[in-house]
């Protein structure tokens, strides 16, 4: 997407996303925990799924000592949740909220950076279940509640290798690109109607998953969650409404 598109200079209002239920993947922690603060500062009511539910419980925390809305905790393995985990989540939100109106896919995982011979089998099968089938499932269980709504948004988490291969990213690579089709595919399928699915490249972003892939780079030239927000509330906010099968980049070069 072009640099002069409005979300690189988008300001939010303070209650933009009032009322809105959106479900965030990995809510506990980097991204996806900003995420969760920022989206609850703007009046949405959160479903915050992830791994670790002691992250999860300091999010909900913080939350309400921020004032924020009482969010819902939904502490869930990816690599192990199967279709029918996503479709008991489902018949909670439908029966707490009756609809959903946002999704941000943020949960993600590395992998081993390695040769692409020595990707392990298992490895693969690991991160393809947690960086792209469960966002298939998800959708899969979701899509009813998501028609239920007046507007919804589903925001995908790509990465500057989901649009340019990178020797020795080996999986994590393939399931951005995989990610990206899946958008594309969804934005397609349900164009010109009420919802709309678009993906975001955070770009180098202070996290642990950053410090991960780049052990030697100074973490102090890196732009912070907080600093990228803008985009994640833009793609949630009503304003976005007609942005469909886009995807934009936080930090353009
Ligand atoms: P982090 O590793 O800091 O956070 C990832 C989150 O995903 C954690 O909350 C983690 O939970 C959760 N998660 C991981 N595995 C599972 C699982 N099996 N089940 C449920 N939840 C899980 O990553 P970032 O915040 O850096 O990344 C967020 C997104 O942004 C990812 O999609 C990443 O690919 C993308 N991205 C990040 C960039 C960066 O520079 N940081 C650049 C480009 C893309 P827990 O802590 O409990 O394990």
């Amino acid at each position: 997407m072009s640099l002069d598109h409005p979300h690189f200079s988008f300001e939010s209002h303070e209650k933009s996303l009032e009322n809105k239920v959106i479900l965030i993947t990995g809510a506990g922690d980097g991204i996806g925990k900003q995420a969760a603060l920022s989206y609850a500062s703007s009046g949405a009511i959160l479903i915050l799924l992830g791994k670790t539910v002691e992250k999860l419980e300091r999010v909900y925390d913080e939350i309400i000592r921020r004032g924020g809305k009482q969010p819902s905790i939904v502490p869930l393995d990816l690599a192990g949740a199967t279709l029918s985990h996503y479709e008991g989540m489902a018949d909670t939100i439908s029966g707490e909220y009756g609809r959903l109106d946002g999704i941000l896919f943020n949960a993600s995982i590395l992998g081993n950076l390695c040769p692409f011979g020595q990707i392990k089998e298992s490895e693969y099968d690991n991160v393809m279940q947690v960086n792209l089938k469960s966002q298939f499932l998800i959708t899969k269980a979701l899509l009813p509640l998501l028609n239920e709504a007046e507007s919804a948004s589903v925001v995908f988490t790509s990465s500057s290798v989901g649009t340019k291969g990178r020797a020795f990213w080996s999986t994590y690579c393939v399931s951005k690109f995989a990610t990206e089709g899946m958008m594309q595919t969804l934005a397609d399928e349900y164009k010109n109607t009420h919802l709309r699915f678009n993906s975001i490249n955070p770009g180098p972003t202070k996290t642990d998953m950053r410090a991960k892939a780049f052990p030697a780079e100074d973490p102090s030239l890196l732009k912070t969650p907080l600093q990228i927000m803008p985009t994640y509330i833009y793609l949630m906010d009503d304003v976005s409404r007609g942005i469909n099968g886009q995807l934009l980049d936080c930090q353009p070069s």
